[in-house]
């Protein structure tokens, strides 16, 4: 039997990328000193910053939202509704009790009310739900934040997460997405800050996070995720992982260090704001915006080619 490395207890989990085996107690800590490291050397924000988290009611974002508050930080919740079924009710439902459990505030937008939910939108239109799900999250998390005075928004994507999305960038070489693949996307040009300080925790670690920590979080993956090729990626990277562990840290992490800075010259996108909501956008019209706009064409009766 293994034993704690800190107080020689008898281990219960152990990190083989590491070579550590910790108890509860130690692990709860060691996964908390993680994010901090994350924190402080991408320099994502500070003690002083209003931070707001994005929450689906997931472990990931709501061991996050847990793991600041032990921290110290100012932080509160961001839970956009899809108004997908039975998943969404659930996710938000645990969001609150656990906004409630930590003292915190909870903001709830909801995507019915603001244009249209995902089910809906996706019977409309030809592009994958995912797709048209991540542009709506990713415009009102940054709306929402900048009309309630965030400086940050935080998100949960983890070391799994973010190995999945450089893996399909690599395959491709799609080097327009290389580059912008850094756990921190700089404020500016109408946007608020944007960090990933689980990027140096695995999916698995982040889970016995959310479990030992008592959370209450949301086990089913959203029915829209099945057949998404991150899936795939996530289980090829765990299989080189099983037989090399520390392959997903390395995978990532040298990327960072390395190969980003090669490509970060060529980030030259010009943004402009919005001619219609004053978010930032490369065109005139915003994606939002353009697909609100043939949704009303579609409802006033027009034939229109989704
Ligand atoms: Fe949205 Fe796709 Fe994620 Fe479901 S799986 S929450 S549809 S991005
Ligand atoms: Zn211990
Ligand atoms: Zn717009």
């Amino acid at each position: 039997m293994r034993r704690c490395a800190k107080c020689s207890d008898k281990g219960t989990i152990y990190l083989p990328e590491h070579r550590l085996s910790l108890c509860k107690t130690h692990y709860l800590e060691w996964f908390e000193s993680r994010v901090e490291k994350a924190i402080k050397s991408f320099r994502m924000f500070s003690k002083e910053d209003n931070i707001l988290v994005a929450v689906s009611g997931g472990k990931d974002s709501l061991g996050l939202w847990h793991a600041l508050w032990k921290l110290g930080y100012k932080a509160d919740g961001l839970y956009i509704n899809l108004g997908i079924g039975e998943y969404s009710e659930l996710s938000e439902k645990k969001a609150k009790a656990f906004a409630d459990k930590i003292g915190k505030k909870l903001h709830v937008v909801y995507l019915k009310e603001n244009i249209m939910d995902i089910p809906t939108l996706k019977e409309l239109q030809s592009r994958p739900a995912c797709s048209v799900c991540g542009t709506l999250k990713r415009y009102y998390m940054n709306l929402t934040a900048k009309k309630l005075g965030y400086s940050v928004i935080a998100t949960g994507h983890n070391l799994d997460d973010e190995c999945a999305v450089l893996m399909g960038n690599v395959l491709s070489w799609n080097i327009d997405y290389l580059v912008r693949q850094y756990p921190v996307l700089e404020e500016g040009n109408g946007f608020v800050r944007k960090v990933k300080p689980l990027c140096l925790v695995s999916e698995k670690q982040s889970a016995m996070y959310a479990f030992l920590s008592g959370i209450d979080f949301v086990e089913d993956e959203c029915p829209y995720a099945v057949g998404a090729s991150s899936i795939s990626y996530k289980l090829i990277m765990a299989k080189i992982e099983e037989e090399s562990p520390g392959t997903k840290l390395r995978f990532y992490l040298e990327f960072i260090r390395k190969v980003r800075p090669m490509f970060a010259l060529k980030q030259n996108v010009k943004l402009n704001p919005c001619q219609v909501c004053g978010e930032p956008t490369t065109g005139d019209v915003c994606s939002v915006c353009r697909l609100k706009m043939r949704l009303e064409a579609s409802k006033a009766g027009m034939k229109q080619n989704f």
